[in-house]
């Protein structure tokens, strides 16, 4: 009997051990041909994603297959295929009950990069429908979700049936991923992060596109950045990164559109988030600075061409200046903050957004020309002010962040403010200020400043179609 019951277990360890070698040798087997540069098959990528997702496949497997990736590549098929997996790693919200053309816009990200606070009410103010998953600052870069939340009360947590609900009562619903949507790419987010794997083409797009799909888009506008404060730093990987989003949404029959937009300086003047919040509302109030509202009018005016509410970009811009004119996407910004259980009194009381006890300028050194104000370093620095996160974990301080006075190009006087730092600490504020030494320069002549809109990208390829700096 007893030496049954020790066979029995025996045997039973011995078939779990051979169940576990075997999976560690299939993952095994899928790193080592992605590691040589193989193709692999559609049911090699959906185990690794079910198997990852399902916390079958260790962290360091994972690691070790998306550094694989990043030297290697993945062909169109493989892209596919990893956005599909990644999308069916969790649901997706079913929006089909509203019948109009969905439309979302996505940046990849950057320093003031606070578009979306803005371009949302324009384009739901005009009749779009627009279902908004957006995301937090990490790193440098900063997320609609915390400038969001920078408002009182202001809730990102929707669910399914509150969005399709404020989708059919306003038209807008802005909100962050939730649990069961691309659980995957959470995970695979996280572990890229520390891995040194965040920078990848195929990663990023399969990552985007995964969350851009759940979310019951049916056509999207992408914002590519490009330049020193960008995931990706030069024109043609932004180019490279446009052409992979575009060519997974289209095959999907998504309708697709990207923009290649620079990001070498912060984009607007304030960066933080109660500072890009109230900008925001600024521009919809009709002032704001004119590289922000040019960002604005271009993708804004896109959108209604895409979700058939303008026959045209010029009439579609036409309509999104309307929209400002007549502080009908004042607002509506005012309807999204209420929907969400926000404080709408900010759009008038801007003392009611959290805000930095310290108030300092940044004086330009000498007398001459601004000539670089690089945005991955004035992001960096910002992070240190606690404008952005160091890690998921970290604590946002809304009210802190930076007011430009000058930008790229602008002539400046010996002691003249170029910036006011916003700080609650005054240790962390003269660290960003010896940060900023660095980020900010000035020369003795003039420099040519970078455009602000490089082309964009449709299925049909590039097309270079600038837009200079206004
Ligand atoms: N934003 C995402 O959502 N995913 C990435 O991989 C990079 C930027």
């Amino acid at each position: 009997m007893i030496n049954s019951s020790i066979d029995f277990n025996f045997e039973k360890y011995r078939l779990i051990l051979i169940y576990f070698l075997r999976q560690q040798m299939q993952v095994y087997d899928i790193i080592y041909q992605k590691r040589n540069g193989e193709e692999l098959a559609s049911e090699e990528i959906s185990y690794m994603i079910h198997g990852y997702t399902q916390g079958e496949i260790p962290d360091y497997q994972m690691s070790a297959f998306l550094m694989a990736v990043w030297y290697q590549k993945l062909t169109s098929k493989e892209r596919a295929q990893l956005t599909m997996e990644m999308l069916k790693s969790g649901k997706q919200i079913d929006l089909s009950s509203i019948p109009s053309i969905k439309i979302d816009k996505h940046s990849t990200g950057g320093v003031g990069d606070g578009t979306s606070l803005i371009i949302s009410p324009i384009v739901a103010a005009a009749g779009g429908i627009v279902p908004m998953m957006s995301g937090r600052g990490l790193g440098h870069t900063g997320g609609t979700l915390d400038k969001l939340e920078s408002i009182p009360g202001f809730n990102v947590k929707l669910d399914e049936k509150t969005a399709i609900k404020n989708l059919q009562e306003i038209g807008a619903a802005m909100m962050g991923q939730t649990d069961d949507i691309v659980p995957a790419d959470k995970k695979m987010y996280a572990l890229r992060d520390v891995t040194a794997t965040i920078d990848s083409i195929d990663l990023i797009s399969a990552s985007i596109m995964s969350k851009k799909i759940a979310e019951g888009m049916d056509a999207l506008v992408l914002d590519v950045k490009t330049g020193k404060g960008a995931f990706m730093q030069k024109k043609e990987n932004s180019i490279a990164l446009a052409k992979s989003m575009v060519e997974i949404g289209s095959d999907l029959n998504k309708d697709m559109f990207a923009y290649i937009t620079d990001m070498n300086q912060p984009l607007g003047k304030t960066v933080g988030n109660s500072l890009e919040m109230i900008q925001a509302i600024e521009i919809l109030k009709g002032k704001g600075p004119e590289d922000i509202v040019e960002i604005v009018l271009l993708l804004s005016a896109r959108m209604l061409v895409m979700c058939k509410k303008a026959e045209n970009m010029e009439k579609g811009r036409a309509i999104a200046q309307k929209m400002i004119d007549s502080y009908k996407a004042l607002e509506k910004l005012k309807q999204i903050i209420e929907i969400q259980n926000g404080d709408a009194r900010v759009i008038d009381d801007y003392s009611l957004f959290p805000q930095a006890s310290l108030k300092e300028d940044y004086f330009s050194p000498k007398h001459g020309y601004i000539c670089d104000m690089d945005a991955l370093k004035i992001g960096l620095s910002a992070v240190v002010l606690g404008a952005g996160r160091e890690n998921m974990e970290s604590q946002i301080d809304y009210g802190t962040g930076y007011i430009m006075h000058k930008k790229l190009g602008d002539k400046v006087e010996k002691n003249e403010p170029i910036l006011t730092i916003h700080a609650n600490d005054k240790e962390k504020l003269e660290k960003a200020r010896q940060m900023l030494k660095h980020a900010i320069q000035v020369n003795d002549k003039a420099v040519d400043l970078p455009l602000l809109v490089y082309g964009y990208v449709t299925k049909d390829g590039f097309k270079d179609d600038t837009i200079p700096r206004p």
